[in-house]
């Protein structure tokens, strides 16, 4: 059974964005870019679906800019067996990428599609979803669990104040949440080893995606700053600010 991993290249978690001076972007000139942290979390289910004898192979794929090669041999480095790049410089919404993961899907064929829930930099969680959709697949989201059975996959969700547990036919996309496992740490003769390993380019127009943007961002904006708290002297005091002050009680 293939199984079929997306990866996108992000601002590393560790970055404080900044919004640009005319608040037409975040800036992320010379910043680290790093994998999403949750595609490491698909990655490493992966290949634990591979060491356990349920994947055959897996196949990591990124979309983007030329860097996002950078993406792909971290995912081959972690035991992704070959890598698919969609190259293109356009800002990719959700759909595009979606439109894009099921042309490759098409012509890969997997049981298993693996994506992170959300990606770290727009936070759209939307990707996996309308890749489901399109492909008229059953879908998982936030999976806390994978088990892979006989011509089925059994999921445990994160869900408001509990889990839930699904079966789904294959082929099935299945988006991490951040309890399914610890990705490992990659070893230097891995990433020395990733170089050598099959790495496919592809253009949107192979796909015969049309990847034009539909949304325009009118405005970004820094949080706004927290006011200092006060101390209070004693609970009386408090109780008195939340009646007249806050009116909550
Ligand atoms: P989003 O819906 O944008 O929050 O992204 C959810 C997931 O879709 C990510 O965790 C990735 O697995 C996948 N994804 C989104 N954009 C890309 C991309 N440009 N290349 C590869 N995978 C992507």
């Amino acid at each position: 059974m293939k199984a079929l991993v997306a990866v996108k290249r992000v601002v590393d978690y560790n970055v404080k964005v900044r919004v640009k001076a005319d608040g037409s972007d975040v800036d992320i000139g010379n910043v680290k870019m790093s994998m999403n942290p949750f595609d490491e979390i698909a990655v490493e289910e992966a290949v634990r679906l591979k060491e356990a004898g349920k994947v055959t192979e897996i196949v990591a794929v990124s979309l983007g800019e030329k860097k996002c090669e950078e993406t792909l041999r971290t995912a081959l480095a972690m035991g992704a067996d070959r890598a698919v790049h969609v190259e293109t410089d356009t800002k990719l919404e959700p759909l595009a990428v979606a439109k894009l993961l099921k042309a490759v899907a098409d012509k890969e064929q997997p049981q298993i599609l693996l994506l992170g829930k959300q990606a770290i930099d727009d936070d759209a969680n939307q990707t996996a979803q309308m890749l489901a959709a399109l492909m008229n697949a059953a879908q998982a989201t936030f999976a806390a669990k994978v088990e892979v059975g006989d011509g089925e996959v059994t999921v445990t969700r994160e869900i408001d104040g509990g889990e839930e547990t699904l079966a789904l036919k294959l082929p099935a996309v299945i988006s991490t949440d951040l309890r399914l496992n610890e990705p490992r740490f990659v070893k230097l003769p891995n990433i020395m080893a990733a170089k050598k390993k099959p790495l496919e380019k592809l253009a949107p127009a192979d796909l015969n995606v049309d990847i034009s943007p539909r949304i325009s961002v009118l405005k970004v904006a820094e949080p706004k700053a927290r006011q200092a708290g006060i101390k209070l002297a004693n609970v009386g005091e408090l109780v008195e600010k939340l009646k007249n002050e806050a009116k909550v009680i």
